[in-house]
């Protein structure tokens, strides 16, 4: 009997007639000869409402509590999902991600998955079972509640897809899979039928949220095709696997997007050699994500420096940096009010001029660059928070991606 992984998104869950929708689609899979196991996110926007009442509570609550109180959205989730399918007459039984075997690191709020400990797992599915688990968690070796950052009930879903030698993992959501760039925001964005894992990793790296980053690195060290689809129909959706001769291999497959960059310049800054060390190692040492870099031409022995953080990093980068400034001799300033605009595509590797087609297009919509990063698959801009929206319905347009071309 084959094993199958399904994961429902927050949406997917959120209320009474959306978990007994969920639980028809998972008997329909169970009754169709299947084992089953189903990784089922908070619903709605209950993980937000708890991070708000933790706040109300406390400037920078204890990143342990935090785990505890974030996990019980899933926990709502799975047991609700479990009464839901015995109405249906099948027998399901919810899980803990503690319960499930998730072993993580120690490091709260973003933990790693370290392993899968399967015995409960195969046990209650041998025994005829559906296994319902509360994704985004696991536990650390000291024995405490964990979570694995936003997103992250992707990760538990794939992690148990190659634990358990599933066929694929199925990630059902409230979009039809993976489009050429946020159906939120791009009216005529268009499905992708199949993606590459390396596509996918700068799609989800540089801010498509349908997939947890780790998810998808996950899914590609283990080998595991991923298959994005709706929870609402039943649309082929989007496959996510290596990519082979039979994919389209576009210049540009998508446009991606994120909103909340903060930038900071360090200004004369002594031009010599280890002083970009002592400024990224202080960063490094803070646990700060540095994403975009610049440095300016150096005049008079000194030159600027220019990066991008998340702005849930920027107090962190911000300690750290005050902490250097003085021995350095430098100041610096931030710019809370960015975001980023990025092109990915395969097909972009062997193709020259999409760059200077991406700039001109962001010049034509009044746009600033201000500053450029790139790989072989991706090209990404920081600009203006406030013209991210435009810019991406721009490219878009540009490249072609749209359904009325
Ligand atoms: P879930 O709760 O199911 O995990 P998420 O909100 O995390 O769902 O992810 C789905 C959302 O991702 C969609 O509603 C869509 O707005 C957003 N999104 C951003 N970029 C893309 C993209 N390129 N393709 C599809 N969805 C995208
Ligand atoms: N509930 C968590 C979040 O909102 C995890 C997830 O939905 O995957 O980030
Ligand atoms: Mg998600």
């Amino acid at each position: 009997m084959p094993t199958i992984v399904q994961k429902y998104g927050g949406t997917s869950v959120e209320g009474a007639e959306r978990i007994k929708n969920v639980a028809r689609r998972i008997v329909a899979a169970h009754d169709a000869g299947n084992k089953v196991v189903v990784v089922v996110s908070a619903m709605g926007d209950s993980t937000d409402e708890l991070l708000k009442m933790a706040h109300q509570i406390s400037a920078a609550p204890p990143e342990r509590e935090l785990d505890m109180l974030l996990s019980t959205g899933e926990r709502v989730s799975v047991a609700l999902l479990a009464m839901a399918i015995h109405e249906l007459g099948r027998t399901a039984i919810s899980l803990s991600g503690n319960q499930a075997g998730i072993q993580t690191n120690t490091v709260h709020t973003r933990a790693r998955i370290t392993g899968v400990e399967t015995g409960r797992l195969i046990e209650e599915l041998e025994s005829g079972k559906i296994v319902l688990v509360a994704g985004f968690q696991g536990v650390s070796p000291d024995e405490d509640v964990t979570t694995l950052g936003r997103g992250g009930s992707d990760t538990t879903a794939v992690a148990l897809a190659a634990a358990l030698g599933a066929g694929q993992c199925e990630i059902y959501t409230d979009v039809e899979g993976v489009y050429t760039a946020d159906p939120g925001i791009v009216p005529d964005a268009r499905r992708l039928a199949s993606v590459s894992y390396g596509e996918m990793l700068e799609m989800a790296a540089t801010g498509a949220e349908v997939l947890m980053l780790r998810s998808v690195e996950y899914a590609q060290k283990y080998g595991v095709p991923l298959h994005v689809r709706s929870s609402f129909s039943g649309d082929p959706g989007t496959c996510i696997r290596e990519e082979d001769e039979e994919m389209e291999k576009a210049v540009v497959s998508a446009v991606t997007y994120t909103s909340d960059e903060s930038k900071l310049t360090l200004l004369r800054v002594p031009d010599r050699p280890g002083v970009a060390a002592t400024v990224f190692g202080a960063l490094a040492e803070a646990d700060v994500n540095v994403d975009t870099i610049i440095q300016n031409v150096s005049e008079q022995g000194t030159t600027d420096i220019s990066f991008t953080v998340n702005q849930t990093d920027l107090p962190g980068a911000q300690k750290a940096l005050q902490a250097i400034a003085g021995d350095l001799g430098v100041a610096f300033l931030i710019d809370n009010d960015m975001g980023k605009v990025s092109i990915v595509g395969a097909g972009m590797k062997s193709y020259p001029g999409v760059a200077a087609k991406m700039f001109g297009t962001l010049a034509a919509a009044g746009v600033n660059i201000e500053m450029i990063s790139t790989s072989s698959i991706k090209i990404s801009c920081v600009i203006k928070r406030g013209q991210v929206k435009k810019a991406v319905q721009a490219l878009h347009e540009a490249f072609g991606l749209g359904n009325t071309v």
